[in-house]
Order: C-alpha cells, then structure tokens, then sequence
C-alpha cells in the first residue's frame, strides 16, 4: 500500500515540476497557436480576394469582346441595309441593329460592374498585404523565443516526461484517473502533504482519526474539504527518493 501512495505521490512531484515548465514557457505557445491561426485565414481572405479579382477581370475582357463583336455586327448590317431590296429586309435589319444596341447597353453595364468588383477586390487585397506581413514577422519572433525557451529546458522536460510514462505505467488505472480528476479540479495539486494535522492544500485541521489513518500509509485518503489525497511525511520522503 505505501508503494501505491508513494508513486502517486511521485508522480504529483513530476507533474508539478512539468507544469512549472509549462509556466514558465507563460503564454508563448498559445499565442504562438492563434497567431498561426490568425495569418493562416488572413492568407486564405487574400486569395479569396485575389481570386475575385482575376474572375472579374477575365469577365470584364470577355465582356468587352463581345461589345465589339456587336459593335461590328451592326457595322456589317449599316452597310447590308443599302443593298437590301424591300422594306421588310430593311426593317429586319434594322430591329436587329436595335437588339444589338440594346445588348451592347446591358453589357456595357455588367462590365462596369466587373470592374467596380475587381477594384473593390485589389483594394482589400493591398490592405491586407502589410498586415499580413506583420503578423508574420511577429509569428517568426515568438516562434524563436519558444524555441528558446524549450530549447533550455529540453532535456529537463524530456526526463520528466520519460519518468512520467514510467511512473504512470506502475499506478492502477482506478488510482490515476482518480489523481488526475482531483489534479484538474484542483489547479494541478491532487496529492498534499499533511502539515501539523492539516491538509497542505487547503488548510483545514483533519481529524484525529483521520491522522491515525493516515499515519498507517495503508489507503488513500482525502480531505474532508477540499478532496485533495493526504499523505504523511514518510511518504513524501520516499517519494523524494524515487527521484
Ligand atoms: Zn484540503
């Protein structure tokens, strides 16, 4: 039984010593993340707009085309209705002349159109174009001072981590998803040590009957208040020595 609460408590030493390295990395790999995060749908935004830009300019040339294609028909039919013979081809023509005219108008408005889209487009995407440079820049700088800081502590992190998996492989499935329940609860200290008869977490003064229980190192005790595991000064020591 003391071994069980002995690697338990091991196990909240390293932790402990993990999280302290996690503190000290401070906010630097979340704001790392949403940084990433942030420049990654700016990129996606500009080539969506770059992309409406290149649509709409590929549209306003077709469209221009075919205003000269038009434009040219009704040239050809000026020059027909001179030759035509009766009235009927003559009126023929010249509604066709009329349709034309009208399609030219229509288009000349959707072209417009096209273009006012384009130029909305590349404004937006020049906008962004310097913003997106500096939330790179700022992205390369906090990825370097991450790699800084973990590059310090590797080794140190790497050996806790290895010791973790050891220790976490000798401890019942019951017992560790227990800790880690109390651990997440209670800002990462599952297990305390037992100080003049209280509890090292929150303070409260354990019973006497509690003290003898837990002076035996025989079960798993907790606080009556706070639910943290108690543990007595021989365990802590062992736990030391496991190290
Ligand atoms: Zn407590």
């Amino acid at each position: 039984m003391e071994n069980r609460l002995t690697s338990l408590y091991t196990l909240q030493l390293v932790d402990s010593s993990l999280d302290e390295l996690q503190e000290m990395k401070g906010d630097l790999p979340k704001i790392v993340a949403e940084l990433s995060e942030t420049v990654k749908n700016k990129l996606a935004l500009k080539k969506q707009l770059d992309d409406i830009l290149k649509k709409s300019i590929a549209g306003r040339d077709k469209t221009d085309v075919d205003i000269l294609t038009l434009k040219e028909k009704i040239e050809k039919h000026k020059t027909q209705q001179f030759q035509v013979k009766t009235n009927k081809q003559y009126d023929m023509l010249a509604r066709e002349m009329d349709n034309a005219q009208d399609k030219i108008t229509q288009l000349q408005k959707e072209m417009e159109n096209l273009e006012n889209k384009a130029e909305q487009a590349k404004e937006d995407s020049t906008k962004l174009q310097p913003e997106i440079e500096e939330l790179q820049s700022e992205l390369a700088e906090r990825k370097k001072e991450l790699a800084a800081v973990n590059k310090e502590h590797e080794d140190e992190e790497l050996k806790l981590k290895h010791q973790r998996e050891k220790l976490v492989s000798r401890i019942s499935k019951s017992d560790y998803q227990m800790y880690e329940r109390i651990r997440k609860a209670k800002e990462g200290r599952a297990i305390v040590k037992v100080q003049r008869n209280s509890c090292g977490g929150c303070f409260n003064r354990a019973t006497p009957q509690r003290v003898l229980e837990l002076r035996k190192n025989s079960a798993i005790i907790t606080c009556e208040r706070c639910g943290r595991i108690l543990v007595s000064d021989e365990i802590v020591e062992s736990a030391k020595k496991l190290l």
